[in-house]
């Protein structure tokens, strides 16, 4: 399993990883993006725990402010 996790307070909203892996992310009502299935847990920091990362790996590269983290 790999795990997923988004500091949701540094996004800027620019929807570049939504572009790459829509199956995952979806930008909110409030222009910062939700990690899809994801489990809350701290101030602003989700989780989501995958087996396979598929289009993941290239959120968290293309994301300008490095807020998308992958722990392998
Ligand atoms: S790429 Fe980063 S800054 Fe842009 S919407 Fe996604 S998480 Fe937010």
């Amino acid at each position: 399993m790999s795990k997923i996790i988004l500091e949701r307070n540094i996004c800027i909203g620019c929807g570049s990883c939504q572009a790459v892996c829509p199956k995952n992310w979806e930008m909110g009502d409030d222009a910062k993006i939700n990690l899809l299935g994801s489990a809350k847990k701290e101030d602003e920091k989700y989780e989501l725990e995958v087996s396979d990362l598929a289009c993941n790996q290239e959120a968290a590269d293309i994301c300008p402010v490095q807020c998308i983290h992958i722990e392998k």
